[in-house]
């Protein structure tokens, strides 16, 4: 009967299949045999928080008012403190369950008889389905946090595993979801082939073996759904591009995060995730959003000279709600457009994504179309981002092998994620059955959960089941 979800925070599918194949991680290689390991596609922002919301919203984080780990308030109502904005690092984690959408359930309204542990989003749980509530775990993850301590991560992990088995003995909840992070901790402080990864996912295969034991022992093993999944990938990088630093020297006054929310008579916000994506605002004292039509001639000349920095990919200038230019450092611009008719993208003056002229296309037209290209989905994530209120004038992904923050990590950064860049697009999913359907992306984890469980669905879910 249960529905259980467990997060290896950051791993990529190719380092889960090779711990299995290295036979590292017995449980998870008995769901392998028995159910299957999938590649699904996350979201973009490819970072955690804002890809937590299809695992318990099931929608992209656009569509539920997280646009990013870091945003800045245009109305500046709904984040009245210094800076106008939110970065999600630090205290301003508890401001997550407000600032989501109240017209989009989280699974934890929707089956009040849930247990959860390092979840981002809490709305609808009850405090005492919350396991890693309450001072003294967020002065434990503070303290582990600032001290850039991944060993004391893997610790943490190990706790949750341990409170989360013997939980479940007492609660019998009949929806669980439990983040790990230590994969994404070790792999930006030491890489993804560190073998400190092997060791985060042996907390995760631990964790599954003894749920399994226990529910095999309740006799409600076969009747259970056990999903493994990741919320993005990871690639090393070479180079930190100081972005709010770049507009700082230009003149342009920006809000960054941590110490530039105190910026005196602020002109811009550079709001970074991942590391390796940022929304820019341009003209903060707006109060409202201007599509990239009326900023152009004011802000051309910085996109211009954004856009050929090395740490540049791809820069995203929504035209309006409906509308968006892509345009690449190295492969020229092209209009992507979603209306009643599907998603339609015109190369201009090149093709940035690389996948040519198309018109009419369905999300799963368009999925198919570019699983196969660097940009996994890129058609349906770009637009689910750019027409969210709270994005950006300005959106950029990463280069490969650059991230845009180059100061005040406590975790050195040797890798990162948050770009639309195939390496943290893409996700596993094992499940521990087979399924009906095969599974596309993270958003189709809540509806497959909800029918799993016998509940309807609420109205504007983003995903399908694969059950
Ligand atoms: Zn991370």
């Amino acid at each position: 009967m249960p529905i259980i979800i467990l997060v290896a925070d950051g791993a990529r599918t190719d380092t889960l299949r090779a711990a299995i194949e290295s036979g590292a991680l017995p449980a998870m290689a008995r769901l392998q045999a028995e159910g299957g390991l999938h590649e699904i596609t996350s979201v973009f922002p490819s970072v955690t928080g804002p890809a937590y919301t299809p695992f318990l919203l099931g929608k992209h984080p656009g569509s539920v008012g997280m646009p990013g780990l870091r945003w800045y308030d245009r109305s500046r109502k709904d984040c009245a403190g210094p800076g106008h904005s939110r970065s999600y690092v630090g205290i301003d984690m508890r401001l997550v369950d407000r600032d989501l959408d109240r017209g989009s359930p989280t699974m934890f309204e929707l089956v009040p008889n849930s247990l959860a542990a390092m979840s981002v989003v809490t709305r609808g749980l009850r405090p005492s389905r919350n396991l890693t509530r309450g001072p003294a775990f967020a002065a434990r993850t503070a303290w582990t946090h600032f001290r850039g301590d991944v060993q004391g991560w893997l610790e943490i992990d190990r706790a949750v595993s341990r409170r989360l088995v013997s939980t479940m003995r007492k609660q019998k909840p009949y929806f669980v979801f439990a983040a790990f992070t230590g994969v994404d901790k070790v792999s930006h402080a030491c890489g993804q082939a560190s073998d400190d990864v092997t060791s985060a996912l042996r907390i995760v295969d631990d964790t599954v073996a003894n749920i399994r034991g226990d529910l095999e022992h309740r006799g409600l093993w076969d009747t259970t759904h056990l999903w493994v999944v990741s919320d993005h990938g990871h690639t090393a990088i070479r180079g930190h591009d100081d972005l709010a630093g770049v507009l700082t020297q230009l003149g342009l006054r920006p809000i960054w995060h941590p110490w530039g929310i105190f910026t005196r008579d602020p002109r811009t916000a550079v709001m970074v995730s991942g590391n390796a994506m940022a929304h820019l605002y341009l003209d903060v004292k707006a109060g409202k959003r201007r599509w990239w039509p009326s900023l152009a001639s004011e802000w051309s000349g910085l996109a211009a000279s954004l856009l050929a920095r090395d740490s540049t990919d791809l820069m995203l200038l929504p035209h309006s709600d409906i509308r968006c230019e892509i345009r690449s450092r190295a492969a020229g611009s092209a209009m992507l457009e979603w209306a009643g008719d599907g998603y339609s993208y015109r190369p201009g003056s090149g093709d940035p994504l690389g996948i040519g002229e198309h018109a009419g296309l369905s999300e799963d037209e368009s999925r198919a179309l570019t699983m196969g290209s660097e940009y996994p989905d890129a058609l349906v994530q770009i637009a689910r981002l750019a027409r969210s209120p709270r994005s950006g004038d300005i959106i950029l992904s990463a280069a490969r092998e650059w991230d845009l923050r180059a100061r005040f990590e406590p975790i050195p950064h040797i890798s990162s994620h948050g770009a639309l860049h195939r390496d943290h697009m893409l996700a596993p999913l094992l499940v521990s059955r087979p399924l009906a359907r095969a599974p596309l992306r993270t958003v189709d984890l809540m509806p497959s959960a909800l029918d799993g469980l016998g509940i309807p669905h609420p109205p504007g879910l983003e995903g399908r089941s694969f059950l």
